[in-house]
């Protein structure tokens, strides 16, 4: 059945580039020179890191460059460039079922590292901040085997408690790593740590945060100003690779005012939001913008995504404090991101977005080569089906692989799951329609 308005799938894309947009080209556009300049011209010292709490204020501390292989993988697979390198590193020997992202970067790394928006550096440092996937342990391992390079592996105790709060002891186990860090990029660069400018760029991180969590509550209004998953995406690379730096500030402020501007007029990302859904799971990247329609086709919006909260989960509350620069950045990396998190704590995240961002649906994206993530994610869908009551829908496919990519079997099952809450919608409309007579 096609959704009751007929929209197809280009009637119902999204239709604003807005100035955040531009901005976000234009900044990105000189993050990825940067990265190119120090590859191609030895300007500038790279230090490779990972996206989930990662401590990049340091990083900029000593004017060294971030650069996340996670990044540079997903902009292959947004390219549809990846495929090559996963199979060159398959032809090295990584498994069919090893982490798509690792084989993608991997094979980048062993090929020239040229890739269609920047070549990559090779690092001067490999930190391996291992917050929550085991996966990233391997994955910087053999980059550093491959490069001979120097690794410092971060140990970011998991959240067992049941509090999901860090002990102290946890805090100063991190502090102390992040000390020793320190002393490493003195080495490196040759220049002691300059505290002040660690505590501005602190105090930059906190305000970018701040900033970033009013605009994800500004989704909570109907109709939402933006889609929580698939725009977030635009929002997540400044806020890994710039936040800290004013020019990831001056993003986050253009985005605040953009999309209350968005709210104020009233207008969405549709031309009508028929439905609000929480997703679960990173987005297929290589298909994009195929999955984006299938869910614009029906009027159906995400309100909230976990994946947004990967690198940062700021909008319960947390805030960086230039006060306490090394203990907040630590507590960043143990309680303050989705992956570090313990699966209880991560159906209450979701329970908190339905309900308190007026969901009507979960859509739970199973990524076959993600354990961190897709581990659980059954349990996950009969949790929030039967206990709960709320209509979940689980479907599969890859974040960067596009052999695991079945268009039509996607779209059979986010069809028949929408009509199904079209129903439900109707027969409530009936009900209380019948209610009042
Ligand atoms: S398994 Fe998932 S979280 Fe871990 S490195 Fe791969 S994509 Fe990232």
């Amino acid at each position: 059945m096609e959704p009751p308005m007929a929209q197809t799938a280009d009637t119902a894309k999204t239709s604003y580039q807005g100035q955040m947009h531009l901005l976000q080209k234009e900044i990105m556009g000189r993050y990825f020179e940067r990265v190119t300049r120090a590859a191609e011209q030895g300007d500038g010292k790279a230090v490779f890191m990972l996206i989930s709490g990662n401590p990049v204020e340091l990083v900029h501390a000593f004017d060294m460059i971030p650069v996340y292989p996670e990044i540079d993988a997903l902009q292959l697979a947004v390219k549809k460039a990846a495929l090559p390198f996963i199979q060159k590193a398959e032809e090295l020997g990584y498994s069919m079922d090893n982490c798509a992202y690792v084989k993608a970067d991997v094979g980048l790394f062993l090929g020239g590292r040229k890739t269609p928006f920047a070549t990559i550096p090779l690092p001067s440092l490999i930190l391996c901040n291992y917050v929550g996937c085991n996966v990233y342990l391997q994955w910087f391992e053999h980059l550093a085997e491959y490069c001979d390079g120097k690794i410092y592996n971060l140990d970011i105790p998991f959240m067992r408690d049941p509090s999901g709060k860090p002990s102290p002891e946890d805090i100063a186990y991190v502090v102390h790593q992040l000390e020793e860090v320190i002393a490493i990029c003195e080495e490196l660069t040759g220049k002691k740590l300059d505290w002040d400018k660690l505590k501005r760029i602190v105090a930059l991180s906190g305000e970018t945060g701040e900033l970033w969590a009013k605009i994800k509550s500004l989704t909570k209004h109907i109709p939402s100003p933006f889609d929580n998953y698939f725009d977030s995406v635009t929002m997540m690379a400044p806020l890994y690779c710039l936040r800290g730096t004013e020019d990831g500030l001056k993003f986050f402020q253009t985005a605040l005012r953009e999309m209350e501007e968005k709210v104020q007029m009233g207008s969405g990302p549709l031309p009508e939001e028929r439905f609000r859904f929480v997703i679960e799971g990173p987005p297929p990247w290589p298909y994009l913008r195929t999955f984006r329609d299938l869910f614009a086709k029906w009027g159906a919006v995400a309100v909230a995504s976990t994946y947004s909260t990967v690198g940062g989960l700021w909008e319960f509350g947390f805030k960086h404090d230039p006060n306490r620069p090394l203990e907040s950045i630590a507590e960043h990396m143990l309680q303050w991101n989705v992956t570090n998190r313990n699966f209880l704590q991560r159906y209450e995240q979701i329970r908190r977005y339905i309900q308190e961002w007026s969901a009507d649906a979960l859509v739970i994206h199973s990524v076959k080569s993600c354990r961190l993530f897709s581990a659980g994610q059954g349990d996950m869908r009969e949790y929030f089906t039967k206990e709960l009551g709320i209509p979940t829908l689980l479907i599969e496919s890859d974040l960067e692989d596009p052999r695991y990519f079945s268009e039509a079997q996607i779209k059979n099952r986010i069809d028949a799951f929408f009509e199904s809450l079209e129903h439900r919608k109707l027969t409530h409309k009936t009900q209380a329609a019948g209610a009042t007579l």
